[in-house]
């Protein structure tokens, strides 16, 4: 399922660069506007729901925070449960965590436990709004396996394509992203 010049271009235009946020040399990709454009986010939830609705998914994965948003509204669009991943210290009950390196730094990522629970062999597409190193989707697609589940895809509605966060994560797991972004 192909997203059209004309749908890409809705996408695109609906999307903000803010310049210097949240620091300088940073180009900020704003997905409010494309939430708050009722036609360009309704383009982007149908081209996700046509793409895996032959996926025989049975959750959609979430990474905090953007990726809640698209994964909730595909997830009910698909009939399936939301889970989400979230940063440390966030989830209240019993849960399993994965470390991932920043430019300086380390950041950890936790899901709860029995997250995919109930469900015999879980099959989960993993969402967020934009891969740039992609360390924060590889901890989490990592998790996901920790658990039990077997994440199927990692799913951007962006992708930095000048940056190598997409290639070391196929080694992982299949990736599709919306957009690339040069
Ligand atoms: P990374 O782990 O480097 O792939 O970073 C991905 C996370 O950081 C995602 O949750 C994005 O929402 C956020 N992020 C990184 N770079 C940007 C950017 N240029 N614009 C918007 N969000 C970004």
């Amino acid at each position: 399922m192909n997203l059209s010049m004309s749908d890409r271009a809705i996408l695109i235009n609906a999307i903000r660069d803010i310049p210097d946020f949240p620091k300088p040399g940073i180009i900020f990709k704003d997905i409010s506007t494309l939430l708050s454009n009722a036609d360009a986010f309704g383009v982007l939830m149908r081209h996700l729901h046509a793409r895996y609705s032959s996926y025989d998914l049975t959750h959609v994965a979430g990474i905090d925070a953007r990726g809640f948003i698209f994964g909730a509204a595909l997830a009910q669009m698909l009939g399936l449960g939301f889970v989400p991943i979230r940063k440390k210290g966030k989830l209240p009950y019993t849960t399993v965590s994965e470390k991932y390196s920043l430019e300086y730094g380390v950041d950890e990522v936790e899901i709860h436990i029995d997250a995919f629970s109930g469900v015999d062999k879980p099959r989960v597409l993993l969402i967020d709004d934009l891969i740039a190193t992609g360390g924060t989707a590889y901890a989490s697609a990592n998790l996901i396996n920790k658990v039990g589940a077997e994440c199927i895809e990692a799913c951007f509605i962006m992708g930095l394509d000048f940056l190598s966060g997409q290639s070391k994560l196929r080694d992982l797991v299949e990736v599709y992203t919306v957009i690339g972004v040069d």
